[in-house]
């Protein structure tokens, strides 16, 4: 029989170190954070993902702030999802051990030049119990999206309900990445999140205009997470304030001091912000289009 085999060396292509997993919803407004994925990854692999960050990540990292071990970062972990050094080098290291090339997408390293990083993201972990429900129920992956790490984004866009912070068994908060972290479940008391029932006392704490706020905010930051795959290069920073100078001029015909008044914001900021001498944070740049949405129906181009 030997002289019908095949002999011939096999090309074998390289295997990655960790599991390739699919990136839940990449090109949408719903692609997952790193810190979750980081998560499902460590599910895979049936280990905490404090051990995966010890074991396998930390190796790569030859940086002074021990970037992969989580009892020193604890209280810094949304920075992984963010726009600076740690999200980052954390998205590389992670490339080389599973063998993506678009890690980065999973955090807001796009946007790094246009978002000023303070108070970009949230502290602790938020979530929507609907969706958690209605993944494991249509059985879909269960993730976290980048959207419900942001500050700004309040509420779900899908279910337009108010994304919650505290643990309805245990009464805690969880960190954005945690030792124990288990995507859907709490990492303090390991119990399910998702649940179908709405979440009344928040829900009708919010005023019609308030909860409109918060749907149009949550919409817009999806809408520019989803066009991060799109970008061939980073936005720069001249296009906010070059955006921010046009729109001074459509509506205000450019006086700065009205534009300002237009969009309740102090004159010298608005100022600053068009000469590019300042950015504005993410919430008052998608406060002054709120504030512009109805009046760009209505207003033509006066240049
Ligand atoms: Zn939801
Ligand atoms: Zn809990």
């Amino acid at each position: 029989m030997s002289e019908l085999w095949d002999l011939s060396q096999l090309i074998t292509p390289s295997r990655s170190t960790l599991y390739h997993l699919d990136l839940a919803g990449i090109d949408t407004p719903y692609v997952e954070s790193l810190t979750g994925h980081i998560t499902r990854l460590a599910e895979s692999h049936s280990v905490y993902p404090g051990v995966l960050m010890e074991r396998e990540i930390a190796p790569l990292l030859a940086k002074q702030y021990a970037g992969a071990n989580l009892h020193t970062i604890y209280k810094h972990t949304c920075a992984l999802n963010g726009t600076g050094v740690m999200a980052s080098d954390l998205a590389q290291a992670l490339s080389s051990l599973t063998a993506h090339n678009k890690l980065h997408l999973l955090t807001l390293l796009p946007w790094s030049e246009v978002f000023p990083s303070r108070a970009l993201l949230r502290s602790t972990r938020a979530w929507c119990p609907k969706c958690y429900e209605e993944q494991r129920t249509n059985h879909c992956e269960i993730y976290e999206p980048l959207l419900w790490t942001l500050n700004l984004v309040g509420v779900c866009p899908i279910h337009q309900q108010v994304l919650c912070s505290i643990c309805p068994h245990c009464n805690q908060p969880n960190l954005p990445l945690s030792w124990r972290a288990r995507v859907g479940h709490c990492s303090k008391c390991g119990k399910w999140l998702g649940n179908l029932s709405p979440t009344p006392s928040k829900d009708n704490e919010l005023s019609e205009t308030e909860l409109e706020w918060l749907i149009w905010s949550a919409n817009a930051v999806g809408e520019l997470i989803a066009v991060a795959p799109g970008l061939a290069v980073k936005v720069p920073k001249e296009r906010v304030a070059n955006g921010i100078s046009n729109c001074v001029k459509l509506f205000s015909e450019g006086n700065v001091a009205e534009f300002a008044r237009l969009i309740q914001s102090p004159k010298n900021t608005v100022w600053l912000w068009c000469n590019g001498k300042n950015l504005p944070q993410l919430d008052a740049l998608v406060k002054l289009c709120f504030r512009l949405r109805s009046r760009s129906l209505n207003c033509s181009p006066k240049m």
